[in-house]
C-alpha cells in the first residue's frame, strides 16, 4: 500500500520525498487499516459473553453513538450519530457492545443506508427481538468539502423492522425519545451525483 500511495502523492503534483511527505504513506497505510478493520472483527466475538436472557419487553434505547465511517464513492469520510432501539423477545444485548457493533459497520467503505440496515439486520439476527430501528444522522464530507449543494451534506437514513416497522405509535415513541425531525425524507447527497455532472464520479 505504501508505494500506491506514494504514486498518489507524485500523481498529486507532490514531490513524495519530500521531509513532510516521507512517512506519509506509511501513516496513509496505517490510517486506512484501522478505518476499514470493520471488514475483519467478527460480529460473534464482538457480542461475546454479552447475550443475555431476560424477562423484560419494553423498548431498549441506545442514543447518541458517535460514528466515522468512509463514502465508499469518495473514499472521504462520513460522520454523525446512530440511535438504536429494539423490543426484546427474551434476550438483550450488553448495552456497551452496541457501539462496537456499530464501529464494526462503520470501519469500512460504506453507504449511509447500507450501514442502517446492516445493524438493523444484525441485530434482528443475533436476538430475534420483536423490533429493531436504527436512525442514522450523518454529514458527508464529500459534499461539504467539495462546495456541491452544501445543503445537502446531512442525511439522515432509517431501518424499522418488526414492531417498528407494523406499530406507528412504538415509532413514534422511539423518534420522540431521540428527536429526530420525522417524518423525514431520504435526502442523500450520493443520490444527486447522477444529476450534477460536477460531481459525477
Ligand atoms: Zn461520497
Amino acid at each position: 500500500m505504501k508505494d500506491l500511495i506514494r504514486q498518489l502523492l507524485a500523481e498529486l503534483g507532490e514531490n513524495p520525498a519530500r521531509e513532510g511527505l516521507i512517512d506519509t504513506p506509511k501513516r496513509v497505510e496505517k490510517a486506512l487499516r484501522f478505518l476499514t478493520s470493520g471488514y475483519t472483527a467478527d460480529v460473534d466475538s464482538v457480542l461475546n459473553n454479552a447475550l443475555f436472557t431476560v424477562d423484560y419487553n419494553e423498548m431498549v434505547i441506545v442514543k447518541d453513538i458517535d460514528f466515522y465511517s468512509l463514502c465508499e464513492h469518495h473514499l472521504l469520510p462520513f460522520f454523525g450519530k446512530c440511535h438504536i432501539a429494539y423490543i426484546p423477545r427474551g434476550k438483550v444485548i450488553g448495552l456497551s457492545k452496541i457501539p462496537r457493533l456499530v464501529e464494526v459497520f462503520a470501519r469500512r467503505l460504506q453507504i449511509q443506508e447500507r450501514m442502517t440496515n446492516q445493524i438493523a439486520e444484525t441485530i434482528t439476527a443475533k436476538i430475534d427481538p420483536l423490533g429493531v430501528a436504527v436512525v442514522i444522522e450523518a454529514t458527508h464530507l464529500c459534499m461539504a468539502m467539495r462546495g456541491v449543494e452544501k445543503q445537502n451534506s446531512f442525511a439522515i437514513t432509517s431501518a424499522m423492522l418488526g414492531g417498528f416497522r407494523t406499530d406507528a405509535r412504538t415509532r413514534m415513541e422511539f423518534l420522540e425519545l431521540i428527536r429526530v425531525p420525522f417524518p423525514v425524507a431520504h435526502r442523500l447527497p450520493h443520490g444527486r451525483d447522477d444529476r450534477d455532472p460536477v460531481s459525477a464520479g
